[in-house]
């Protein structure tokens, strides 16, 4: 058990209002791919830079706000998910801290994990967000964007009642999809991505659009490899999740 720190505020200014009426149901996960938290903390609140978050925890698990959370946070950017291209507009946004792919990409610590859990619990709570509702950046803007990457321990995360991560079943003999295929089985698993959340065509053929749709759903939820082959333990993950959405 890791002693919480209080949480602190830097207001920043980027953020507007939520159109009327509108539901926070997604909680959305950052990571700051910058290379120290100062500089993350400068950006976020560079009324030039035009991005914010909700809150940002950092590696030793100090917690900050900077967003109401009634307020739309500009944390997405272009995105969509199950049609929404609002994303801010649905959204709690979270930036943990992290340097990320370009400035070197590591475990998120134990402080940082246990932070995150306590706010995301509370968060998913209050809003009563879905499981399948708890994301990342790159399953919103997979082209776009690669965080929190594929360190990031969704599945902790769930153990804890927050996000989805069913186990894994066994239940067909799947077989390997890729580049350059097309048939009903491609055009299955693009139903399924596309019935899950992700922006896809259902198309029948497995174009290179495709292969980022599924690298992104392996970053994930099969993290050891993110290919964007659809390999059978990938497409077994596919069904588990399709099957465990509320
Ligand atoms: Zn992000």
């Amino acid at each position: 058990m890791v002693a919480q720190k209080p949480a602190r505020e830097i207001a920043s200014p980027n953020h507007d209002s939520r159109q009327p009426g509108q539901r926070i149901d997604m909680l959305l996960l950052h990571y700051t791919g910058m290379e120290t938290a100062e500089d993350a903390f400068l950006r976020l609140k560079d009324p030039s830079a035009k991005v914010s978050a909700h809150y940002v925890i950092e590696e030793d698990g100090q917690l900050t706000r900077m967003v109401d959370e009634t307020r739309r946070a500009w944390h997405a950017g272009v995105s969509y998910w199950a049609g929404d291209t609002d994303i801010n507009g649905c959204s709690i946004g979270i930036e943990l801290v992290n340097p990320g792919h370009e400035f070197g990409l590591r475990p998120f610590p134990e402080a940082q994990m246990a932070a995150l859990e306590s706010l995301s619990k509370r968060l998913v709570t209050r809003y009563s967000i879905a499981k399948e509702r708890v994301l990342g950046h790159s399953d919103v803007a997979p082209i776009r964007k690669a965080d929190p990457g594929e360190l990031f321990d969704w599945k902790r995360l769930a153990a804890a009642g927050v996000g989805l991560w069913p186990e894994r079943m066994n239940t067909a003999d799947w077989a390997t999809l890729h580049l350059g295929d097309s048939g009903a089985g491609v055009m299955k698993m693009q139903v399924d991505l596309k019935n899950f959340g992700y922006e896809i065509d259902v198309s029948g053929s497995f174009g290179a659009p495709t292969t980022v749709v599924v690298a992104a759903f392996q970053r994930h939820f099969r993290a050891s490899k993110v290919d964007g082959i659809a390999d059978r333990e990938t497409r077994c993950m596919l069904a588990s999740v399709m099957a465990a959405r509320s």
